[in-house]
């Protein structure tokens, strides 16, 4: 079994990004990402400075705007005026949101031109119909991971284990959209081992540590680990029982150090793409 080495993906994606940064600075356009933050949460505050420190360090200036308790109304007028800012060129709204409040309702207001984490539900409309979108940031992920490894996805049997807007199911389009023949799993899903064990490649988007155990894998296959659960000394754990997969699975995403870096990576690839965008748009 093989690592597949999520921060090598993102240090060369990183490269790339700062490449590009580079080239639009030369030409006065200065990529710029703006994250509303609507949450006083400590670890939603750790996630942000992160993505801050990361763009920064490639050349994409990256605004944090803090709301303190903010209602629907106060949010998504934010991103509308974030929408209407020549300077802006990607916006991402941060979770958890208010009480009520749901990402899909708030996405309407970022403008489709900087919705680089696909939170917008034109996005996802636009990735079902097989057209040119950005993709929630994590789903490109695993899409990238994947791309990078060199497989072949056409025809290949791809299970999606989670469902949700922001992972799951645009994983699944992505991997539809690439002609794997895709099974998308929930909570509902019969005999989710049997299920799982019939796929090359393996996604688990769940949030229930080391739940996919190595009854759930084909030999051979190619695991991608997209869950990330706390532990109690502190650290982070993954869906995959790491442990006992790694002696069946042909390939598979460690946690830390998979999925995650490659995420961060794309919100930056992502912004410098809508940059260069905002040029030929005027
Ligand atoms: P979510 O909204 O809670 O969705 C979880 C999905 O898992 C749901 O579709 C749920 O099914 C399904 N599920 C729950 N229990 C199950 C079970 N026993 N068997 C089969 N399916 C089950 O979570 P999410 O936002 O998609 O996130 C999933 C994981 O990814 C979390 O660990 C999260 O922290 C992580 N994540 C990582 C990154 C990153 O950058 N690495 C980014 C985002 C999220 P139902 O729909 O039937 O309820």
């Amino acid at each position: 079994m093989s690592d597949i080495d999520g921060r090598a993906v993102a240090k060369a994606l990183r490269a790339e990004v700062a490449a590009e940064a580079d080239r639009l600075r030369g030409e006065d356009v200065v990529p710029t990402l703006a994250v509303v933050v609507p949450t006083d949460d400590e670890g939603t505050a750790w996630y942000v400075r992160s993505i801050k420190k990361a763009a920064e360090k490639e050349g994409v200036d990256c605004r944090i705007e803090h709301l303190k308790a903010p209602g629907r109304d106060e949010i998504a007028a934010r991103l509308q005026e974030l929408s209407a800012d020549p300077a802006v060129h990607g916006i991402i709204c941060q979770t958890p949101l208010p009480e009520g409040v749901t990402l899909a309702e708030l996405g309407w207001y970022i403008s489709p031109f900087k919705d680089i984490d696909g939170a917008n539900p034109e996005s996802l409309g636009r990735l079902a119909q097989g057209r040119r979108t950005w993709a929630p940031a994590t789903s490109a992920a695993v899409l990238e991971l994947l791309k990078r490894e060199d497989l072949v996805l056409e025809g290949a049997r791809a299970v999606v284990v989670g469902r949700s807007t922001v992972v799951g199911k645009p994983a699944a389009l992505l991997l539809l959209n690439e002609s794997a023949t895709v099974t998308v799993c929930h909570s509902r899903t019969k005999d989710l081992a049997a299920v799982c064990r019939e796929a090359d490649v393996l996604v688990a988007a769940v949030g229930r540590a080391g739940m996919i155990g190595a009854d759930f894998v084909k030999p051979g296959a190619t695991v991608i680990d997209v869950g990330t659960n706390p532990t109690e000394d502190g650290g982070l754990v993954g869906d995959v029982d790491y442990a006992a997969v790694s002696a069946v699975a042909g390939r598979l995403t460690p946690v830390p150090g998979g999925v995650g870096p490659v995420t961060t990576a794309l919100l930056l690839r992502h912004t410098v793409e809508a940059a260069e965008l905002s040029r030929t748009r005027g």
